[in-house]
């Protein structure tokens, strides 16, 4: 029997798997507009948040490992080259990409946890800088997907000065209004709280442009409470009045399975009518919104 291939959607197709890659995951991502060439330094899968909304497999057992670099710089230096080359639209996974997205965006900070918890982070992003470097475009960035817990820390600091001097780009994740809400959404540990949250990226923010990403969904059928899209919003304007550069807010919600079933896509209407309560909040900053895709 003729079985009908169903095309893959590179948008949905988002494995951490690349060849035989340890660290490196070329993906094609709505948010990038193009080809975001992943690093996952999080094998342990550790990270100090716990998210309803979160979709890391955590039910095998995982161990902490230092980063080969070397290893990290080959696996960057081949997926470059075959996106340089072209090559890697003929693999299946990419062959339906569009013309328009077959650009190589950036290489991605952003694995199985929280990459600034790796021990290695800043190493990791030396090595980075320097196949960046060698191997270009210029206009790849450097871009860090961050809970930006601990953009406060020396060593992260360090990491960030490196990005600074290579198209680097925050993005960090601001779900919440309130702290109540920040315990149930990102359930972090180590008593860590949407204070440093918002601390953190105010000051990283006053050094350079950042873009903020936030997830909203459904717990248990039902949309955030307005109060609590009132109090994000506050803290939206609390971070441009102290002086933060924000260029994008990149407003999601869930695409694939997540850690918990009573967390939900908002569809595209509720989305939408929550992205305008945002702009008109953030009047001067661009709002961009995501919907579920399905
Ligand atoms: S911060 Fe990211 S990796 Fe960590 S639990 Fe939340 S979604 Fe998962």
């Amino acid at each position: 029997m003729n079985k009908k291939s169903t095309p893959i959607n590179p948008f949905a197709d988002h494995p951490r798997l690349w060849r035989n890659c340890r660290y490196v995951y070329p993906v094609v991502s709505r948010r990038a507009e193009g080809l975001s060439i992943g690093v996952n330094l999080n094998h342990d899968q550790f990270c100090n948040f716990g998210c309803l909304y979160c979709q890391v497999d955590r039910s095998g057992a995982c161990s902490r490992e230092s980063i080969d670099i070397k290893l990290f710089t080959e696996e960057l230096t081949l997926a470059l080259d075959e996106a340089n080359s072209g090559r890697i639209w003929q693999e299946p996974r990419f062959a339906n990409v569009a013309q328009a997205l077959r650009r190589v965006n950036d290489i991605a900070f952003s694995g199985d946890g929280e990459p600034t918890i790796c021990p290695d982070f800043a190493q990791a992003v030396s090595a980075a800088a320097l196949v960046r470097e060698r191997m270009g475009p210029p206009s790849v960035k450097l871009v860090l997907i961050t809970n930006a817990t601990l953009l406060h820390q020396p060593r992260v600091q360090r990491a960030l000065a490196i990005m600074d001097r290579n198209n680097g780009e925050i993005w960090a994740k601001l779900d919440c209004g309130t702290d109540d809400f920040f315990r149930r959404v990102n359930n972090p540990i180590g008593g860590v709280t949407l204070k440093r949250v918002l601390d953190n990226i105010l000051e990283s923010a006053r050094q350079r442009e950042i873009v903020i990403q936030t997830l909203l969904f459904k717990i248990d059928g039902q949309l955030p409470p307005q109060s609590e899209i009132d109090a994000y919003c506050r803290n939206i304007g609390k971070l441009l009045e102290g002086g933060a550069q924000i260029r994008t807010i990149q407003i999601h919600t869930v695409a694939r399975r997540t850690a918990s079933p009573s967390a939900g896509a908002i569809d595209d209407g509720d989305l939408a009518a929550i992205s305008e309560q945002v702009k008109a909040a953030a009047p001067t900053v661009q709002v961009k919104v995501y919907g579920s895709g399905k």
